[in-house]
């Protein structure tokens, strides 16, 4: 077999492999409230997991704030911002 149809069997995989990379790499910016200071602060999210939650320190009073995202398809829906507390 020559090399470009080798090539021609390969290229087919090589884009599956690319596009699944992009859309597991899907992030957007969040603008929150800090529970405990009310400062402004925006955090970078991914959106590639439809639901999920986890802890980020505030970078104005480094407490930590329990960060809920919820996106849809690859988009952002809904950021909230609890304190541990709650
Ligand atoms: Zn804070």
């Amino acid at each position: 077999m020559a090399l470009h149809e080798i090539l021609a069997l390969i290229k087919p995989y090589c884009y599956v492999a690319d596009s699944h990379r992009v859309s597991i790499m899907l992030t957007d910016l969040a603008h929150l409230q800090c529970p405990y200071c009310w400062e402004s602060i925006e955090v970078v999210v991914d959106c590639s997991v439809d639901e999920q939650e986890y802890t980020e320190d505030c970078s104005v009073c480094c407490r930590p704030i329990i960060i809920s995202v919820f996106a849809q398809d690859g988009e952002l829906q809904t950021v909230e911002a609890r304190s541990e507390d709650d």
